[in-house]
């Protein structure tokens, strides 16, 4: 067995990478993971034990399905986000297809790659695809979903919360716009959950994904809630999770899945206040004692917990290293990005500059996190920024007064100024 792996204590700011299982939910997994404790059947099975694993499985789903204010029948088991976003787009293409209906989807510019790509691939397939832009914000504007749906339209897929700056998008109200128009309406809400309402009636959707390990729950588990009537092609064909994912199902994760999305609703008012004045406090410290610092997106209209900060004259990549050395964990963006020398594509549709895109860091903070962990964090940036800037020459010419700033930040307000 792989031994745990001892550092100093680590600062833990990428909740939204991925967060740490809660005991609670491991507490609610564990007789699913023990062969002493005969639950680990296949749920198809007609024995004992097998009913035992289907019981568990029905339980989760009832579970989950309360916290988004869904129905059973509409949870759909699947193995990640990304699975879940997957199955809504190309499952809602694909069934428009075979119905004969038009071939044009529409999505923002700010998504999550496994949307885009998914997108993407539609596109190489005949399918249309528009990319909506955004504000300098990072929001998109219903009123341009509105005029982007054609006849053709078979489908809107805009994200509820963004995973690099957190900012909450109006999808309620694009969720709306889309039911007028007959036009299917998904939205990931993968960095939603747990962390702000999702009842998925409130938010108009047709569709709405999750993944389990973005609150507190396992990696490997998905759900995808399809509304009663919402047709679907199926990624996987059987007859698991009544023909709309096959694969037997993975009963420990989905009994930790649920247990995790009983724990967030119970949690969620009192973590989002703690989480946000916490975000606040590091957000509002490294702005006041780093110069050339600036905020991506709003100070208002996110969820709780995320702070993208871009540090001019500094690569992302290199303080992120250099915060990994005293052991706190940040991120360029998102973590599938990160590694990677590209600017974020989420900022670049912000119309934040590439240097300052270069230079972005995003904290994001969950259940855990104390006031200490600000306080280090609050005393190690400065520094780790300072440290990074002695290297730079464009930083030794500006505190010469050299004028070195290639983009002013007043030019950063983006493609389109933000909506009143
Ligand atoms: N969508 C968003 C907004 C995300 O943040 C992520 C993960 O970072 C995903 C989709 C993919 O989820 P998963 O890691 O469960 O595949």
């Amino acid at each position: 067995m792989k031994k745990a792996v001892k550092r100093k204590k680590l600062i833990y700011f990428d909740y939204n990478a991925t967060t740490p299982v809660r005991p609670e939910v491991a507490g609610a997994m564990a007789p699913y993971l023990d062969p002493e404790a005969g639950l680990w059947g296949n749920p198809s099975s007609v024995h004992f034990p097998g009913q035992e694993a289907r019981r568990a499985v029905e339980d989760a789903r009832a579970g989950v399905a309360r916290f988004l204010g869904a129905s059973p029948e509409e949870i759909i088991f699947t193995s990640c986000g990304t699975e879940s976003d997957t199955a809504a787009i190309k499952g809602a293409a694909f069934a428009a297809k075979e119905r004969g209906k038009g071939g044009h989807i529409i999505t923002s510019s700010i998504e999550h790659d496994c949307v885009l790509f998914c997108c993407e691939y539609l596109r190489t397939q005949g399918w249309d695809v528009t990319f909506l832009p955004v504000d300098s914000s990072g929001l998109v504007d219903p009123d341009e979903v509105k005029k982007a749906i054609r006849k053709d339209t078979v489908l809107v897929s805009v994200m509820h919360a963004n995973n690099e700056t957190g900012v909450i998008e109006p999808v309620a109200e694009i969720g709306r716009i889309c039911r007028e128009r007959e036009v299917v309406f998904h939205s990931d809400g993968i960095q939603s959950a747990g962390k702000i309402p999702t009842r998925v009636s409130e938010l108009n959707a047709d569709l709405f994904s999750l993944s389990a390990h973005k609150l507190y729950g396992p990696k490997g588990v998905g759900v995808l809630y399809a509304r009663k009537g919402t047709r679907l092609h199926p990624l996987f064909h059987g007859h698991h999770e009544r023909g709309r994912r096959a694969g037997t199902e993975n009963v420990a994760g989905i009994v930790g899945c649920a247990a995790a999305c009983e724990l967030a609703g119970k949690d969620m008012v009192r973590d989002a206040e703690k989480v946000a004045k916490l975000r606040d406090r590091l957000e509002e410290g490294i702005l006041r004692s780093v110069p050339c610092v600036f905020r991506n997106g709003p100070k208002g209209g996110r969820i709780p917990g995320t702070s993208n900060l871009s540090f001019e004259y500094v690569e992302g990549e290199g303080c992120v290293m250099l915060l990994d050395l005293e052991g706190i964990a940040v991120s360029t963006g998102s973590a599938c990005a990160s590694g990677t020398t590209k600017a974020s594509h989420v900022l670049r549709a912000m119309g934040v500059p590439g240097n300052l895109a270069q230079g972005a860091l995003r904290f994001s903070l969950g259940h855990f996190n104390s006031g200490a962990d600000v306080d280090a964090a609050l005393e190690a940036v400065p520094r780790v920024a300072a440290k990074l800037r002695s290297m730079s020459p464009l930083w030794e010419d500006r505190t010469k007064g050299v004028e070195t700033r290639i983009t002013p930040p007043d030019r950063f307000l983006g493609l389109r100024p933000p909506r009143p």
